[in-house]
């Protein structure tokens, strides 16, 4: 079953906003991307399935996984969610897509050497290793972007039908690419991993997010990906002082339903 969404609606929820680094209230990265038609997360850190259960959507109802690159805290419960999926409760169900940069097909080859259990049974999963560029998945219109990280590293957008979109930076440093990404869109999830004093290579600050933000004239910017150096720091302020659409501070759970 597909989200309770009319035609052209968009929902974003964030599964988790923190990283690498446990802490109580901030699950790594992971995001649910629903359109009428889909049900798709964007990152699997470990920790997003339960998460994903706490939004209410049934892994039977999952269509897609994309990944943005293939840092632990990106990717760690593709494991337990293919072995879930193994479930009699989950025979028979539709396929699986994957989705991420070249290198898929070889991260799962060998998973599944340590953990067999993760080859699908009773249903398809089908891998999906990207070239940037643009291409059509249900109802929504994705593309997939380089990003400065890893050498494995692309952003997303995702666009309904009705034009209302979403970009996710993954984890990001400056880039011009960023700038396209976001352009213009709705809500852009972005990498605000350290304070703007606490800079770290890799990673972009409150400050530079909204300074990317700023040029791609996105409408909402939503910083995510907190490592602990940013509690405590106002990091809305310094991503305003760069940026003047809506500055959002994401935690787990947070939700927006983007309508026509
Ligand atoms: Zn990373
Ligand atoms: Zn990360």
């Amino acid at each position: 079953m597909a989200a309770d969404l009319d035609a052209g609606e968009l929902r974003v929820t964030v599964l988790g906003s923190g990283t690498a680094i446990p802490v109580a209230d901030r699950f790594p990265a992971g995001y649910l991307v629903q359109s009428q038609r889909a049900n798709a997360l964007v990152d699997c850190g470990p920790g997003t399935l339960r998460r994903l259960a706490q939004t209410g959507v049934d892994l039977g109802d999952l269509d897609a996984v994309f990944l943005t690159h293939y840092h632990t805290d990106h990717c760690a419960d593709v494991g337990p969610l293919l072995f879930a999926l193994r479930s009699p409760r989950y025979r028979g169900r539709k396929p699986l897509h994957l989705f991420a940069a070249p290198g898929l097909q070889r991260f799962l080859d060998t998973l599944a050497t340590v953990w067999p259990w993760t080859l699908p049974r009773d249903y398809e999963l089908r891998v999906h290793e990207l070239s940037p560029g643009t291409f059509a998945f249900e109802d929504l219109q994705v593309a997939a972007v380089p990003i400065r990280h890893t050498a494995q590293s692309l952003g997303y957008r995702f666009e309904a039908t009705s034009g209302r979109s979403v970009a996710f930076s993954g984890d990001a440093d400056e880039c011009e690419e960023l700038v396209d990404l976001a352009r213009d869109v709705d809500v852009f999830v972005c990498d605000a991993a350290f304070p703007d004093e606490a800079r770290v290579e890799g990673h972009l600050t409150p400050g530079l997010a909204g300074a990317h933000a700023e040029r791609a004239r996105a409408k909402a910017l939503w910083m995510t990906h907190f490592y602990p150096e940013c509690d405590g720091v106002d990091v809305a302020a310094q991503a305003r002082a760069t940026y003047r659409g809506e500055v959002v501070v994401a935690r787990d759970l947070l939700a927006v339903t983007l309508r026509q």
